[in-house]
């Protein structure tokens, strides 16, 4: 979405100017200045807090024309190749795109030979964590033997799934996440030489917002830019954060603490509405969490943020008890909301397990097993959407009357098509996505929340596949049609019915 263009251009050319990791900075410029470079090093630590752009400066100084000094010049030949990425002995892998197979395989038959016209060949392969298995291995056989004239900067942000024979042969270094104050003063020069008029105080809201991530700070600079020009004012800072819904966030966080499950459901179901990512979302909520926690435990000084901020998680965390909130942490540490097609559903469960009132947290609405009945928070309300078939009810039109009979059994529907699809996981683009709103003869229309669920089971060939499995469900032969719809703001509603779908059955807490 980004163009990054700040990002590349502010690219930092020196070890002395990559923000904020000067223990890493300082040791790589002693050894490349007492000539003790390692043969392998291994970085790891969150995105955009400099990892790749440490490896090019690596590869630059120990390739300087004019080396030595524990920095490159920047200005002779190897320099410039390297930083205009033209210079054939350094290579740059990314893992995460193709997982590095043929890459690697290329690597070790070619890591034999001199280099072309450096003195080192360099290898940056980043998320190397990614590499399959059969690249990790052919990894690992060069860095067994590394030939004198080879450089290897591996970069990671999750080390522990590196293999431990490649972390053992590498030198580690952890990057940390940028301070708010570096990460200010940085920005402050991009703005001073690209002629942005922009307050501290914005600065700082844009630092805190990355949350460490350098490039995060850049890109939501450029994006500043981008929308009101180079003269940026508060205001606009805030409205355009307020996109990304931090503000939500802390409310929902707020929610947690005040165990008030309806103003939270709302909360999530208006972040679903507004099409957030509810990714990013989750890992603000985390974050935030986080922070709590430390209030909590009289650790503020391990908090980034500026002295308003930390006065609002004192106040909210007050309110708190260590456990809540370190099961807060937990629970929402673990959503996975890739799971369920984008659905709000996981947020929703982990919220209510974190929001039910002490003492009624037991029976664990995220994940009933299959056949165990689970008690849910409105038995009498839930028995009605339970109910194979809804009671025709007195005066209901007829059309209405056989929409409710399809609506009551749609999830019979959901549960057959698991499996279906290229990836078999057709049934997560109908689960908590759509349902059936009216019946036009033999067709049912369904009512889609969001267009990219809708348009793939417009695709004829999954279509058809629900098709079979509707008819199939309710007995004859049905088509359907996919329209756009707003979702129904009937939250508790909404996740029992969710509960349901994943297998939990409603018992009534009298009858047994
Ligand atoms: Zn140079």
């Amino acid at each position: 979405m980004t163009s990054q263009v700040f990002y590349r251009k502010w690219r930092p050319q020196t070890l002395a100017e990559v923000v904020g990791q000067e223990h890493v900075t300082k040791t790589l410029s002693n050894a490349l200045k007492t000539g003790r470079v390692a043969h392998a090093y291994l970085f790891c630590g969150p995105r955009g807090t400099g990892k790749t752009s440490t490896g090019r400066i690596l590869a630059k100084a120990v390739n300087c024309l004019n080396g030595g000094q524990g920095e490159p010049c920047n200005a002779c030949a190897l320099c410039q190749a390297i930083t205009e990425g033209r210079a054939m002995d350094v290579v740059e892998i990314d893992a995460a795109s193709n997982r590095g197979i043929d890459e690697i395989r290329e690597l070790r038959e070619r890591v034999r030979f001199a280099p072309n016209m450096a003195r080192y060949k360099v290898y940056i392969i980043d998320e190397v964590h990614m590499l399959t298995e059969p690249a990790s291995n052919a990894l690992l056989k060069t860095l067994e033997e590394p030939p004198p004239h080879v450089l290897f900067v591996l970069a990671t942000t999750e080390p522990h799934k590196v293999l431990p024979t490649i972390l053992s042969r590498c030198q580690r270094f952890d990057f940390r996440r940028i301070p708010q104050a570096a990460m200010v003063s940085r920005l402050m020069g991009i703005c001073d030489r690209e002629g942005i008029r922009i307050e501290p105080s914005s600065l700082k809201l844009i630092a805190r917002s990355a949350t460490g991530s350098m490039r995060d700070a850049e890109n939501l600079l450029e994006q500043l830019v981008a929308y009101y020009g180079p003269e940026i004012e508060l205001h606009q800072v805030q409205a355009l954060l307020g996109i990304t819904g931090d503000a939500r966030a802390r409310e929902l966080a707020r929610h947690i603490v005040n165990r008030d499950i309806t103003a939270g459901l709302q909360t999530i179901n208006s972040v679903t509405l507004d099409g957030l990512d509810l990714r990013q979302f989750n890992r603000e909520l985390v974050e935030y969490l986080r922070g709590l926690l430390l209030v909590k435990a009289g650790a503020e000084e391990a908090i980034d943020l500026a002295p308003e901020a930390v006065a609002e998680l004192r106040s909210l965390a007050e309110r708190a008890s260590m456990d809540h909130l370190s099961k807060a942490v937990k629970l929402f540490r673990g959503v996975d909301v890739d799971f369920d097609g984008f659905s709000p559903l996981p947020l929703e469960l982990a919220f209510v397990e974190c929001a039910l009132p002490k003492g009624e947290e037991a029976p664990s609405l995220v994940t009933p097993k299959k056949e165990e009945p689970v008690i849910a928070p409105a038995p009498a309300k839930a028995k009605e959407i339970e109910a194979p078939v809804a009671p025709p009810a007195q005066g209901m039109e007829q059309g209405e009357k056989d929409i409710e009979y399809f609506r009551s059994r749609w999830r019979e529907v959901v549960e057959a098509v698991k499996g279906m699809g290229s990836r078999g996981n057709l049934d997560a683009y109908l689960r908590s996505a759509c349902e059936p709103v009216a019946l036009e003869g033999d067709t049912i229309v369904l009512g889609f929340y969001w267009d990219w669920h809708k348009e793939k089971i417009e695709d004829p060939k999954y279509r058809h596949m629900v098709e079979m499995k509707v008819s199939e469900v309710f007995g004859a032969p049905y088509k359907i049609r996919c329209i756009l719809t707003e979702r129904k703001k009937k939250e508790q509603g909404h996740l029992i019915e969710a509960a349901l779908e994943m297998g939990a059955k409603i018992v009534d807490g009298e009858e047994e």
